[in-house]
């Protein structure tokens, strides 16, 4: 029997957008239509993207010590996480933490730092590194995360060599007062604009997790086809200690996969990418995510750590996909690895895996 997802996706193959109540059924699926829902938010992922995985590596230029408030972050001003902080790494620094990304199969590198936004010094450090980057790496995309942006900085990073610029709208217009005080929602659409009348590819999405309701996510998925985003990442909160959020736990695994196949169904071939959060709250479902999601980073976030790199690119091939760019997209092989000889538990004195 075909599912009533199955006959959304037949309607968005077809050329006839999601609906907002479209979305919201979606989101509000039964847990035993999880598998009916993923099976048709594939067919939209398969027709769009195949069967590759987007690979991006974050670098974290400059950490910590921003003077902004967003409630969720683990940088924001106000935030007592113990994290890492430091201001802006060197253009060789970089070059090393991009050079690590790319060789892990990364085919976009994102280059994030920290702020408001940058200054015209800052925004020529960037595009330093940048330079340097494509010099030595031309086939690497690379996306700039600096913040607001000023008239005429998204062209120059543009001309530095820059492809795309990432600014979250983060969640929906009706509930971003709830989550930052110190800049508005107009304030992050505009910088989308700018990005893209500069010739960027636009790369803005959310955070699952804030407190929203159901029609917010949504609000916030139909904000985000409007401004044509390219490129959505869909990050899951990450409630750290010292920061508003801390102690908030809202989503499921389950959850976390409607909400992609949500986005999936309203942007049908836009990359949706499992962003931060991924590891910690899709937990053993991430495999069934990536049928429906087409992106994720590999290794590390900003501020906490990923899963082992390998592991990621496991993940990929184990649920049948490719990593973009890389040979195996190339020629169609698949890698493999040694079973790992047990050495713990029984026959040992080394404590068992239990
Ligand atoms: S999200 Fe960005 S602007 Fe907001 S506090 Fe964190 S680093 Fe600062």
């Amino acid at each position: 029997m075909t599912s009533r997802f199955d006959q959304l996706a037949d309607q968005v193959l077809a050329g006839k957008p999601a609906t907002e109540d479209d979305a919201l059924a979606v989101l509000r699926a039964h847990d035993d239509e999880l598998l009916d829902v993923v099976a048709a938010a594939a067919r939209l992922r398969r027709e769009h993207f195949g069967n590759t995985v987007k690979v991006n590596y974050l670098v974290n230029l400059k950490s910590g010590l921003c003077p902004e408030n967003c409630n969720y972050c683990s940088q924001a001003l106000g935030s007592t996480a113990d994290i890492l902080k430091y201001k802006w790494l060197s253009t060789e620094e970089a070059l090393e933490q991009a050079a690590a990304g790319l060789k892990g199969g990364a085919t976009r590198v994102c280059m994030v730092s920290s702020g408001r936004g940058p200054t015209n010094k800052d925004v020529e450090r960037v595009a330093d590194m940048v330079g340097t980057l494509k010099t030595e790496h031309p086939e690497v995309e690379v996306c700039a995360c600096l913040g607001l942006l000023k008239d005429g900085q998204a062209e120059r990073l543009r001309d530095a060599g820059v492809d795309a610029y990432n600014h979250n709208i983060n969640t929906a217009e009706s509930h971003h007062d709830q989550i930052v005080q110190t800049h508005t929602y107009a304030d992050r659409v505009d910088t989308v604009a700018k990005a893209k009348q500069a010739g960027l590819s636009p790369c803005s999405g959310l955070i699952a997790g804030l407190g929203e309701t159901d029609e917010q996510l949504v609000e916030a998925l139909f904000a985000l086809r409007e401004l044509e985003s390219d490129s959505i990442p869909v990050n899951f909160l990450m409630p750290f200690d010292g920061t508003p959020f801390e102690n908030t736990w809202e989503l499921t695994p389950a959850r976390c996969v409607l909400i992609l196949a949500m986005a999936r169904f309203v942007c049908p071939d836009r990359e949706v990418r499992i962003a931060g959060g991924r590891e910690m709250h899709l937990r053993s479902l991430q495999g069934l995510a990536l049928h429906v999601a087409n992106s994720i980073f590999l290794g590390d976030y900003l501020t906490s750590e990923g899963q082992a790199a390998q592991a990621d690119l496991e993940l990929i091939a184990d649920h049948g996909f490719v990593v973009l760019g890389s040979q195996d997209d190339a020629d169609g092989a698949r890698g493999s690895v040694d079973p790992a000889k047990r050495r713990r538990g029984a026959g040992t004195v080394v404590a068992p895996n239990a």
